[in-house]
């Protein structure tokens, strides 16, 4: 047996056999054809009708949202236009792999120049290119498997698309080559509940049908699993299906100090499962989300309708409503239109925001409106509030409103290292840890290149936590987590010993962290915290935590 390293995500286990995802094929060279006119025409006309129908297929087994974006592939498949565009190559005496390629570019550059709802269908364009592709050189489509029995998935990376389209009763578990612990495919993986290995290098040698297991605690993957431990495996995965059964209990220590245990939300739609999970609210709901592909600012009617819909669901319960958080990865086109070199230092957040005012006010008066309507507790914050006098605009902003709990997200070591006085003007500070880390290690956390320096447990953040911690323990101010972090059953831990008083999380995370942080007291959090500050690295926080710990 071999073991394979990389960074487990939770602390799920899964086994079952592997299916890799098949890379993006390289483009076809353009080559005279040696088969007839016909022959060729007849060669790309089947491809592109297998893959319409494969298409089609797979829109009316998956239903929903992911329904109509495969419905709207197969329909450009077989999009007349498009297939006279083939034709006319052939005819010059291409092959059908030139023709396809060819034509698909050139019908994307069309759309793209037409831009609107159709520019933003021009990546679509390309799956379905290499879907077509791959029928022609009889080799599997690119994108997620469909072996037609649960697997283990082991891919590169995933794209956007292909993750939207993930069956959860098939995929057992995902492993990656590339990607850290902030990655799209982890923060997704996390959400889903997906037993998943980011940035297992070795995992390139696994190879289709071989049996693996998946320890996502241990971040291990093993390679030639001995029936012994696939059957203890399988006991382990009972065991915690009969744990999941019983009732939530609010999240406590081991002493009964009481840490909130809520959800991190992007739309009202999620609010059930988070419910069903045991959340006890809800410590960030990222408006942005809402908003993503609009082009203009939505309108007050719009956004009460969701804050509504979000705070019925949560009745006498907190529910942090995090103020529209554009820039950087997450652009708004009606908040962010500028170019910047680096727009994860630019105007972004709360800066963004206080440069179109209009659009806050009417932001704070939707939600104002939600609230006067509705039963829920609820919180306001500002994204990437860096000094002390944004601190006071936007809580003094917020209670002209009527808002009555107002508070900021400390996502940047400047107002980490004031803590103190951003504290004085707010009710409350919700640390965001993916930024956190992002900025104080000097790492973009879209980055798979720079992926090993983001990592929430280097001492230089926990030390910037612990500021925060003990500022709002000395003004009497509640301090929550809100980033990935929060979902680190161990790392929740220390949060919680650093000064944490609440911890929020994708509900997937909810029951692994509930269950760590029940086997430490409030002293022993402390404790294992010190550890952890005292390393000289991530790594040394971890393992010294995890020897702090007992585990
Ligand atoms: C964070 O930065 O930790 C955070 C919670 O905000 P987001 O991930 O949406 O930037
Ligand atoms: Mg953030």
């Amino acid at each position: 047996m071999s073991v394979l390293r990389g960074v487990g995500i939770g602390q799920g286990v899964a086994t079952g056999p592997v299916v890799r995802m098949a890379e993006a094929m390289p483009a076809p060279q353009e080559q005279p054809s040696t088969l007839s006119v016909e022959d060729e025409r007849t060669r790309a006309r089947e491809a592109v009708a297998a893959v319409a129908a494969e298409l089609q297929q797979r829109a009316d087994a998956v239903g929903g949202a992911a329904q109509e974006v495969l419905e709207a592939q197969a329909m450009i498949a077989e999009d007349p236009t498009l297939q006279d565009e083939i034709d006319t190559r052939i005819d010059q005496g291409s092959t059908a792999e030139w023709a396809v390629h060819d034509a698909f570019a050139g019908f994307r550059a069309t759309l793209e120049a037409v831009g609107g709802y159709l520019g933003e269908r021009a990546a679509d364009l390309d799956d379905i290119a290499q879907r077509v592709l791959a029928h022609l050189r009889g080799v599997p489509a690119p994108g997620v498997p469909d072996p037609g029995h649960p697997f283990v998935l082991v891919a590169r990376d995933l794209a956007p698309a292909d993750t939207a389209l993930l069956n959860l009763e098939q995929v057992l578990a995902l492993i990656t080559t590339d990607g850290g612990p902030t990655s799209h495919t982890a923060i997704l993986a996390r959400e889903k509940g997906i037993v998943a290995i980011v940035g297992a290098t070795g995992a390139a040698s696994l190879s289709d049908g071989q049996s693996v297991i998946v320890d996502a605690a241990a971040g291990t993957v093993n390679d030639a699993p001995t029936e012994a431990e696939i059957a203890a495996v399988e006991e382990r995965l009972a065991a915690r299906a009969a744990e999941d059964d019983v009732p939530a209990a609010p999240g406590a220590l081991a002493d009964g100090t009481p840490i909130l245990l809520l959800a991190n939300l992007g739309k009202p739609s999620d609010a059930a499962d988070a419910v069903a999970r045991g959340a006890e609210g809800v410590g960030l709901f990222r408006t942005e989300f809402l908003f993503l592909s609009a082009s203009q600012a939505p309108t007050i009617e719009q956004q009460r309708a969701s804050y509504i819909e979000l705070l019925q669901a949560f009745e006498g319960k907190k529910v942090v409503v995090r103020l529209l958080d554009a820039g950087a990865d997450k652009p708004l086109a009606f908040l962010n239109d500028a170019h910047e070199e680096n727009p994860a230092l630019g105007l972004r957040g709360l800066r963004a925001l206080r440069a179109s005012e209009d659009i806050l006010r009417e932001q704070l008066t939707a939600l104002a409106e939600a609230d006067a309507k509705t039963a829920a507790d609820l919180w306001v914050m500002a994204p990437m509030v860096t000094t002390v006098e944004e601190t006071a605009y936007f809580t003094a902003l917020a209670k002209e409103y009527g808002l009555k709990t107002a508070g900021v997200m400390v996502e940047v070591p400047a107002s980490a290292l004031l803590a103190d006085r951003v504290l004085a003007h707010a009710d409350f500070a919700s640390i965001g840890t993916n930024d956190l880390t992002q900025y104080t290690m000097a790492a973009d956390r879209l980055l798979g290149s720079v992926a090993s320096f983001q990592d929430p447990w280097h001492p230089a953040v926990l030390r910037l936590v612990r500021e925060v911690g003990d500022a709002g323990a000395r003004l009497g101010k509640p301090v929550g987590i809100c980033g990935e972090a929060a979902a680190d059953p161990l790392l929740a831990v220390v949060l919680v010993g650093l000064g944490a008083t609440s911890l929020s999380m994708a509900p997937a995370a909810l029951g692994d962290v509930r269950r760590s942080l029940t086997a430490h007291s409030l002293d022993d959090a402390r404790r294992i915290a010190q550890a952890a500050l005292a390393a000289d690295d991530a790594d040394g926080a971890r393992d010294a935590a995890r020897a702090a710990a007992g585990s």
